[in-house]
């Protein structure tokens, strides 16, 4: 079956603003969703497992401000908190809250809008009305019913971004915990800035205002760049040696195997720099790197430069994420999903 990655109407839209120098626009709160948190006193604030700096940015900084509303508010992650930029922040999550602080709570979920993404708690948030705030492309593998309301922008660059115009659209000014929180989940999402193009002056404003209001930028982005470990860095040498390359150097793709993860723990892994260094080659239109997790379990993270939208790959076997960086979890070991890979990527490189 051919898989046509290159063009639907995002992308042709993306292309158009590009092409006509238009901004892009991010979507305001639906009028729902002010509703929906003006109706409660209490709310869980759940993001997606494996959470991120922006995840965890958009959640504190919700939290923040709904508190400032007068609502009592509890944080719920399925963890682990393993980057090491989130680790100091672990301690503000619970996985299940107790009874007494969720009597007539409602929900809002962050960063992911299927259910499954949030892991080990996808049972619990089931039993209360549920919000969605993301920027990922819209996919619902779980069976569960739908969430309302939803505040969904793919053309966001992070959460942190929405949380940002949420808070704006409930007419509050940020203070300055929550100007850092969001500016350290933009800056992770987007590379520290090196996604956007010259179309995001809705972006750079926002970004201004945070800058303006919160921490310093560089305590910002050492938090987030800094503070690495040698093992990881030895760690990235051994997966910069395994590099492949297909399709006359379009596609490379590298692994790391059970020992790694052994050895060297799941906090050792960067995959930021990784990313970078591998699209920075010339010629390279995507990156994949397959991650075995357990004897018969591979996760794949990929990466794009341009057109080829990466999100669709994903979402043909379970996963989903953005056209410039998705990923996945699949049965079977290293070789096995490595075929499958390669198998998915030939129609897009051999037509
Ligand atoms: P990563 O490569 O882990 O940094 O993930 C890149 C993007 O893909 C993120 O936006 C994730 O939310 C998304 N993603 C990663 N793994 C999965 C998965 N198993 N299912 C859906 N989305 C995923
Ligand atoms: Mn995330
Ligand atoms: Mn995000």
């Amino acid at each position: 079956m051919a898989i046509q990655l290159i063009s639907n109407s995002d992308d042709l839209m993306q292309m158009n603003n590009q092409e006509t120098g238009l901004e892009i626009e991010i979507k305001n709160p639906p009028q729902d969703l002010i509703q929906f948190i003006g109706s409660c006193p209490r709310f869980i604030i759940a993001g997606h497992k494996e959470p991120d700096g922006d995840c965890i940015g958009s959640q504190l900084a919700l939290r923040s401000a709904l508190e400032r509303l007068g609502k009592e508010v509890v944080l719920c992650s399925a963890g682990p908190f393993k980057r090491t930029e989130v680790q100091s922040y672990a301690g503000q999550f619970v996985t299940i809250p107790k009874d007494e602080n969720t009597v007539d709570a409602k929900v809002i979920i962050i960063d992911c809008s299927d259910k499954e993404r949030t892991g080990s708690i996808k049972e619990f948030l089931d039993k209360f009305p549920c919000a969605v705030i993301d920027h990922h492309i819209a996919v619902n593998h779980s069976e569960s019913t739908p969430q309302q309301p939803v505040y969904i922008d793919e053309n966001s660059p992070s959460c942190t971004l929405l949380v940002y115009k949420l808070i704006k659209a409930l007419n509050l000014e940020l203070t300055k915990e929550e100007a850092t929180l969001l500016f350290f989940g933009l800056s992770t999402d987007n590379g520290f800035f090196r996604h956007l193009t010259e179309k995001n002056s809705v972006v750079f404003d926002a970004a201004k205002e945070m800058v303006l209001r919160g921490e310093k930028k560089k305590k910002i982005y050492n938090s987030i760049y800094g503070g690495k470990s040698l093992d990881s860095r030895i760690l990235l040498g051994h997966i910069l040696l395994r590099t492949e390359s297909y399709f006359d150097g379009k596609l490379l793709l590298s692994y790391e195997t059970l020992e790694d993860f052994k050895k060297y723990g799941i906090e050792n892994r960067d995959s930021d720099i990784l990313n970078q260094l591998m699209l920075s080659i010339k010629g390279v239109q995507v990156f994949l790197t397959i991650r075995q997790e357990c004897e018969d379990n591979c996760a794949v993270s990929f990466r794009s430069v341009d057109a080829i939208n990466v999100a669709k790959v994903a979402s043909i076997f379970g996963g989903g994420g953005h056209k410039n960086a998705s990923g996945l979890t699949m049965k079977g070991d290293i070789s096995f999903v490595k075929q499958k890979m390669l198998e998915a990527f030939s129609s897009v490189f051999t037509d």
